[in-house]
């Protein structure tokens, strides 16, 4: 029998991936060729919203600009959108989830597999979960999910990017790899839904600092003394190479210093002791916790791993 993919979702990233899956299910036998995608019906200039779509192949409102294939076909009704799919793709902002959960409760095929495209957890009073933990608990079906460095309308415009999918069954995660990886993005699979789901979840919640912290910035971060040396240093410089060997190795600083250095000087494990000094003399270590692991673990046999515990 054929798989057959339904997408939930239509928004920015919702259209960019359903411009690949539409393409990718053209060329394997065995995808049906027709992808429904579900959209939160509302009106653009005085028309629905799906007959836009399914009459321009585009996105107006969520992502202008790109064409779609024209196997991809709007629907308005959730249900009509996934009453005969084998493979969904949960691809909408993390609070609409439950609803359209209890919505699909005991309407979808009961081999059904899904992915959830959705960065984000769900916090309730007993603590909070996973998005693909919480599609697997409403409608009994195995969620793989998918991740990655993407912005929609790179990966529209075709631009080069790599993603993650995450799955439980390798052959789940094979199969929606499928419908996913092109030659411009680039799909792995690894064993780890958890790992996966939480990097794309959290990271949101630093990209705002991010941005807060950029709108904060003196223009000398911006120079190359500021963010791009941060940068580069942490990808290719002496410093970062001789504390990698002190995790593989277990060897001292001043050991591979001296091994691999050749009378070249590490400058970060004495800048290290002597803000450590300062921080310490002032009780300011607690509002440092980075610097002062750092410190730590060049000094004083702190396991690397307390980089991320003790933060
Ligand atoms: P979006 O933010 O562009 O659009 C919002 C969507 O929500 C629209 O399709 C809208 O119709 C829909 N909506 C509004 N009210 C709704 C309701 N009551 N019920 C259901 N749907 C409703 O959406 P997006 O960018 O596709 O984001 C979906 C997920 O993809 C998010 O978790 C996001 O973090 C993730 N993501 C986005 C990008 C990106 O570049 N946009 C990249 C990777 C992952
Ligand atoms: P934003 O939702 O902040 O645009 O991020 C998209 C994304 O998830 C990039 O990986």
């Amino acid at each position: 029998m054929a798989e057959k993919v339904a997408l939930i979702g239509s928004g920015n990233w919702g259209s960019a991936v359903a411009k690949i899956i539409g393409g990718n299910v053209q060329n394997f036998p065995h995808f049906d060729k027709e992808v429904k995608m579900w959209v939160f019906e509302e009106q653009v200039n005085g028309q629905n919203l799906t007959e836009i779509i399914n009459a321009k192949h585009e996105n107006v409102k969520y992502l202008p600009g790109i064409k779609l294939p024209e196997n991809v076909v709007a629907c308005p009704d959730l249900i009509k959108t996934c009453e005969d799919a084998t493979m969904l793709v949960f691809v909408v902002p993390h609070q609409f989830v439950a609803s359209v959960c209890r919505q699909l409760k005991g309407k979808i095929p009961a081999d059904c597999k899904a992915i959830s495209l959705i960065k984000g957890v769900d916090v309730n009073e007993h603590g909070f979960r996973l998005i693909s933990d919480m599609i697997q608990d409403a409608l009994g079906i195995r969620s793989c999910v998918l991740s990655g460095a993407n912005i929609a309308i790179e990966v529209a415009e075709e631009r080069f990017c790599e993603t993650t999918i995450g799955y439980r069954s390798r052959p789940d995660g094979e199969l929606f790899k499928q419908i996913f990886n092109t030659p411009n993005f680039r799909v792995n699979i690894v064993e780890d839904v958890i790992g996966v789901e939480l990097c794309g979840a959290l990271k949101n919640i630093i990209a705002i600092g991010g941005g807060l912290v950029d709108g904060l910035k003196d223009e000398t971060f911006f120079e190359s003394c500021g963010v791009a040396d941060l940068i580069t240093t942490c990808a290719g410089g002496r410093n970062r190479k001789v504390a990698e060997a002190h995790v593989i190795t277990g060897k001292s600083f001043d050991q591979l210093e001296k091994e691999m250095l050749n009378g070249q000087k590490l400058q970060g494990t004495s800048t290290a002791k002597d803000m450590y000094n300062i921080l310490s003399k002032k009780g300011l270590c607690h509002e440092f916790p980075l610097m002062t692991a750092i410190y730590r673990i060049c000094h004083e046999d702190l396991p690397a791993i307390k980089i991320v515990e003790d933060i």
